[in-house]
């Protein structure tokens, strides 16, 4: 399976902001964006041009990298937003964060996207006391998400869960911070989701 394998910092910096994506050194000093605010490479911190096409692309792939996705599951994301009744932009966020590997983020039972991603592929989780190793993998409304049994020692999930006090589980999520399980138990609300993307841009890209 394609992945992307650049240093994620590289990315934050590209996008100019920071998207979080590796855990608690993004809330340290040593976070790059911190210390080197401008874009990556030889031109870096020269002018760039701000067309609307270039604002809408920012956008896009803010929301794509922040959720760790290639550009074609992103588009597979959006086709299937599109064709969701409902406003589109948010039935896109929806879906991005119903994603499996998102939710066992969310519950603090990895410290960013891109360990929960791992640890799913690895067949740590189970949905509903089934195990599922598909990140893509939707949980829904009332879903049980829970680290096996085997895997309850593990070091990333215990030092997640350390480090889960910095963190706020969202409302729409109820952490069980003993049995390592999380319910399900409603739809996020688009503030709950909280990126900092402007999703109608993403879908204006998507429309031209
Ligand atoms: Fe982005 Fe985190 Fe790296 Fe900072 S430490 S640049 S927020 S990935």
């Amino acid at each position: 399976m394609a992945r992307y394998l650049d240093p994620s910092c590289k990315l934050c910096r590209r996008e100019g902001t920071k998207l979080f994506l590796k855990g608690s050194r993004c809330l340290s000093p040593k976070c790059a964006i911190d210390r080197r605010s401008y874009p990556p490479g030889q031109h870096g911190q020269a002018r760039i041009r701000s067309s609307e096409y270039n604002v809408q692309l920012r956008e896009k792939q803010k929301l794509r990298r922040i959720y760790g996705l290639l550009e074609r599951q992103f588009r597979q994301c959006f086709a299937r937003a599109e064709r969701s009744s409902g406003v589109t932009g948010e039935n896109l966020l929806t879906s991005l964060e119903l994603r499996l590997d998102n939710v066992v983020y969310r519950l603090s039972l990895a410290s960013s996207r891109k360990q929960a991603r791992m640890l799913v592929r690895q067949n740590h989780f189970m949905v509903n006391g089934k195990g599922v190793n598909l990140p893509s993998y939707l949980v829904r409304v009332n879903d049980l998400v829970e680290v096996k049994e085997g895997s309850r020692q593990l070091a990333p999930v215990r030092l997640a869960l350390e480090g889960a006090g910095s963190r706020h589980v969202p409302d729409w999520l109820v952490l069980n911070h003993h049995a390592l399980n999380g319910r399900v138990q409603r739809l996020p609300t688009k503030e709950e989701i909280a990126v900092p993307v402007k999703e109608q841009m993403v879908v204006e890209l998507y429309s031209r």
